[in-house]
């Protein structure tokens, strides 16, 4: 399946770095990634991490021998290398075994409201909510929970919604040979409720559809799964 993943970076050419990170725009679909993001061990990189943060804290004017923050560069550390941030390592990657459809069930499966947490890549602070998926068996089916861990794996990033969205579409494509996935990524950032503009209410929506979900009625079919 040959898939162009970029995106035509001709369009953000009138914005400055500044403008992409506070609109919350992004420049590719793939996590953009050093070369050598994985030379260092995760050992390593805790130590480095810790190192930094700390370096961060006493910025900030914080006393570091307090019995209370002396361990957070060490606890921010190890979150950010094993819990929130995983998923940018390809080694955590979900393994994915794929089933015969025995009932030879041929309509639209939903797997709806599954609880996603991930971080803003402008920011650092968390973007959080539910995603729908939906795909269309092409003679394969996969595990329901295989679903909520290809989910996670691409949340524990620093994400972009909209890259988000389209990494857990074009996984699915892939691993269930099929063009027929939709994906409604429904969630709220913290950069906008908890800071700047200050918006509680509000929430953002994208969605990813791909081969037969590009038809309206197969769409309206998805979204009436997601409301009952
Ligand atoms: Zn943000």
């Amino acid at each position: 399946m040959t898939k162009n993943l970029t995106i035509d970076k001709s369009r953000l050419v009138s914005f400055s770095i500044d403008e992409i990170g506070d609109n919350h725009l992004f420049t590719s679909v793939e996590t953009p990634m050093k070369a050598d993001a994985f030379e260092m061990t995760d050992l390593e990189k805790k130590e480095k991490i810790a190192y930094h943060f700390s370096e961060i804290m006493e910025t900030l004017g914080l006393d570091l021998t307090d019995d209370s923050l002396k361990g957070t560069p060490q606890r921010v550390a190890k979150m950010y290398v094993d819990e929130i941030f995983c998923g940018l390592n390809p080694a955590n990657k979900p393994k994915v075994a794929l089933f015969d459809n025995k009932y030879q069930y041929n309509q639209m499966l939903v797997e709806k409201n599954i609880t996603f947490y991930s971080n803003c890549e402008h920011h650092f602070v968390p973007i959080f909510g539910k995603v729908h998926v939906a795909y269309i068996s092409n003679g394969k089916v996969i595990g329901l929970s295989k679903i909520n861990r290809i989910v996670q794996y691409f949340a524990q990033r620093p994400q972009v919604q909209e890259r988000l969205t389209m990494q857990i579409g074009l996984e699915l494509q892939e691993i269930l040979e099929t063009e027929d996935v939709a994906v409604i990524v429904d969630a709220k950032h913290l950069c906008v409720s908890s800071r700047g503009i200050k918006d509680e209410s509000s929430a953002t929506v994208t969605s990813y559809y791909g081969g037969v979900f590009q038809k309206e009625q197969k769409i309206n079919e998805f979204l009436n799964f997601i409301k009952n």
